[in-house]
C-alpha cells in the first residue's frame, strides 16, 4: 500500500486561514499571463477586486471547515487536546471531504523515478484543471481541496486556533492538553497578565470595602454634632485615601466620593453583617 503524500505544507494552510491572499494573487497573476500571452485561448480575466473577494471567500470557507473540525477536540469546560479531534463528528466538514474525494479520487501512476514504481497522486491542483474558471467558484473548490489535503496530512493536529486573537498557528505537541484552549504563547502571557490585574483589583477593592465598613462603624460612634459638620461620603473618601497610602498593594491613587456612593449598598451590607474581616490599619 502506497502512502499518499499530500501536496501541502503547513505554511500554505496557515496563510490561507489567516490571510487567503497568496492563492488569490497567484490566480490573478496566472490569469493576467494568459490574457497577455494567449488572449485568444482564454477570456479576459475579471478585475482585481474579484480576486480579492475570491481570497476572502477561500479564507471564510476554509475557516468554517477547520473551525467545525477543531471544535470536536474542545471539551465542555474549554480544555482542548487537538489529537482528540474527530472529523466524523463535524458533519459539514466531513461532507466537504467526502464530496472532494468522490470528485477527485487518487490517481495511481508510474512515478518519474526513485525506488517506487507506482505512486499515488492526490489533490494536485494541476491534475484537476482548476485554472481558468470564475475566481469565486475556484476559491470554493480550492477551500475543499486544501481542507481535504489537511485531513490527509499527518501533521493536521498541529494546526491550532488561538483562543485569544482567533489567529491560526502551529503547535509542537498535539498530545498536550490545553486547559484553557490553545493560545499563542504571546497571547497567553497577555491574557494571564490581564487576569492577574483583574484579580488584584478585585482583591484590593474587597480590602477597601472592608475598611470602609470599619470606618462607617467608627463614624456612627461619633457625636451627632460632629457628624453634622462632616458629611459621611466626603469624610469616608478621605479616610479611605489615607488607608490606601498605608497599603503595599495599590491599584488606585486615591478614593473619590463617587467610589463611596457607587459602593454604598455594599458598604452598608458589610456594616450590617458586622464585618469580621477588619483590616489592620
Ligand atoms: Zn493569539
Amino acid at each position: 500500500m502506497a502512502t499518499i503524500k499530500p501536496f501541502l505544507a503547513p505554511a500554505i494552510i496557515l496563510e490561507a486561514l489567516n490571510e487567503g491572499r497568496r492563492w488569490a494573487k497567484e490566480r490573478q497573476a496566472n490569469a493576467t499571463w494568459w490574457a497577455t500571452k494567449a488572449h485568444h485561448l482564454r477570456p479576459m480575466p475579471p478585475g482585481p477586486e474579484v480576486y480579492q473577494e475570491a481570497g476572502r471567500r477561500l479564507r471564510e470557507l476554509l475557516r468554517s471547515y477547520v473551525d467545525e473540525w477543531i471544535s470536536t477536540g474542545i471539551e465542555a469546560d474549554g480544555a482542548e487536546c487537538t489529537a482528540d479531534r474527530d472529523l466524523s463528528q463535524a458533519p459539514q466538514a466531513a461532507l466537504v471531504v467526502g464530496r472532494y474525494t468522490d470528485e477527485n479520487p487518487p490517481i495511481v501512476a508510474i512515478s518519474d523515478g526513485g525506488p517506487t514504481a507506482l505512486g499515488v497522486l492526490f489533490g494536485s491542483r494541476r491534475l484537476e484543471h482548476l485554472e481558468g474558471g470564475h475566481p469565486i467558484r475556484d476559491a470554493e473548490a480550492e477551500a475543499a481541496r486544501l481542507f481535504t489535503l489537511l485531513q490527509a496530512s499527518d501533521w493536521r493536529h498541529t494546526v491550532a486556533k488561538c483562543k485569544v486573537c482567533d489567529g491560526y498557528y502551529q503547535i509542537s505537541n498535539p498530545e498536550r492538553r490545553y486547559q484553557y484552549g490553545t493560545q499563542h504563547p504571546k497571547c497567553a502571557r497577555k491574557a494571564s497578565a490581564l487576569r492577574i490585574t483583574r484579580e488584584r483589583r478585585k482583591w484590593a477593592d474587597d480590602e477597601l470595602l472592608a475598611a470602609a465598613a470599619k470606618f462607617v462603624r467608627a463614624y456612627h460612634g461619633k457625636p451627632p454634632r460632629w457628624q453634622q459638620t462632616h458629611p459621611i461620603a466626603v469624610w469616608l473618601a478621605k479616610q479611605l485615601t489615607a488607608f490606601l497610602a498605608s497599603r503595599l498593594l495599590q491599584t488606585r491613587d486615591e478614593v473619590k466620593r463617587n467610589f463611596v456612593t457607587l459602593h454604598w449598598r455594599e458598604i452598608e451590607a458589610r456594616v450590617q453583617a458586622g464585618e469580621r474581616k477588619v483590616p489592620a490599619s
